[in-house]
């Protein structure tokens, strides 16, 4: 294996680890599943979304069997070009030199973690996070305002999250219609947002920094991973970079003025609402990360081996920096970021939930 992904699978390999597969029959399972999703989608009477599936099951059926790769990947691999997209048409297109390989590995940390290698640069994501994010996005798009039943789903995602580091063991909450569309948007957007901030630190040349200390992060069952230090001022910078990738460089006024075309332009609806996930995504991702650190912080009490130290400054800065000039400007296009207000009002409740699973558990 040449390149840049043999250097992510000789990385893997240190650690014992084997890039993951898909099960034998994940295409037959696939088809599976989205015939029983289109039937239920026909009996509510939502044939929205029953097209939408129909047009997903003509492409499984189309060729992505001979798909051997595990989703994860797949959606990692999307994020890259998505982001690499972004960095050809801004003003770092010339800082990309080098190959970059986003690869799935178990950091533990909400956070990506990205590194210099032999062929270009890795940037590993934490097994399954996409899939975390996708359980919590569904529970919080479902009702509003969200009820008990919400936030158990939501406990529980954070609660399989901390103990395994694999969401796999989590709930899976499923959304029909809007609720679908928006929680794919935003699951999208937020996924994107961790790995755009890590090419931020690249194209910054954070991670070339010849005085650049490494210190090791517990990744669980006792192995460790060598991460770089970055100072916090090179986050806020990475953040700012990660977010600007994100809007794909435009300005806010260019965004704005998608948004409004799409409420009644159809043929820019879908990137309107991708835009405003954008806008939102990471205002979600902070608020998240600082609620599962303080689930972890004080599930530490019972004595829980906290493989998820953060490597990064309190989500509350990174939101203040990154949001404190524009935050008035966005106003109302910051809208989606309201879905993640439960988990700021209902912060108590949730960490009493995920306690009394870990408790259970442990
Ligand atoms: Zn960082």
């Amino acid at each position: 294996m040449e390149g840049v992904r043999g250097d992510y699978l000789r990385f893997l390999a240190q650690f014992g680890i084997e890039p993951r597969k898909p099960p034998a029959n994940a295409a037959e399972l696939r088809i599976d599943m989205l015939l029983r999703m289109i039937e239920a989608h026909r009996r509510a009477g939502d044939q929205a979304a029953a097209a939408y599936l129909d047009e997903l099951l003509a492409k499984e059926r189309a060729g992505a069997a001979d798909e051997q790769r595990h989703p994860a990947e797949i959606l990692l691999e999307r994020s890259r070009r998505t982001v690499v997209a972004a960095i050809a048409s801004s003003a770092y297109a010339d800082a990309l030199r080098h190959e970059v390989f986003v690869g799935d590995f178990p950091t533990g940390s909400l956070n990506a973690e990205a590194r210099r290698t032999e062929h270009g640069y890795l940037i590993l994501v934490n097994s399954g996070l996409s899939y975390f994010f996708r359980q919590v996005l569904v529970a919080l798009c479902m009702r509003d305002p969200v009820g008990a039943e919400e936030l158990d789903l939501i406990g529980q995602a954070i609660a399989a999250y901390v103990l395994h580091r694999d969401p796999a063991a989590g709930p899976q909450p499923v959304a029909g219609g809007p609720a679908a569309m928006l929680s794919h948007a935003l699951q999208r957007a937020c996924g994107d947002f961790v790995v755009a901030h890590e090419f931020g630190h690249l194209l910054a040349g954070h991670l070339d920094m010849p005085a650049a200390q490494s210190r090791m992060l517990p990744v669980g069952d006792g192995r460790e991973v060598p991460v770089i230090d970055k100072s916090w001022q090179q986050e806020f910078e990475a953040d700012a970079i990660g977010f600007s990738l994100l809007l794909g460089g435009r300005s806010l006024h260019a965004i704005k003025q998608i948004i409004d075309e799409g409420e009644h332009d159809a043929r820019v609806a879908g990137q309107g609402v991708e835009l405003l996930s954008a806008l939102a995504a990471p205002m979600i991702f902070f608020i998240l990360e600082s609620l599962v650190a303080r689930c972890i912080q004080e599930a530490e009490g019972a004595q829980l081996s906290s493989a998820m130290t953060s490597t990064h400054p309190p989500s509350r800065d990174r939101l203040a920096a990154l949001y404190e000039e524009s935050i008035k400007a966005m106003g109302m296009y910051l809208r989606y970021a309201n879905l993640a207000r439960p988990l700021v009002s209902e912060e108590a409740a949730i960490v009493e939930r995920v306690h009394a699973l870990l408790r259970k558990a442990l």
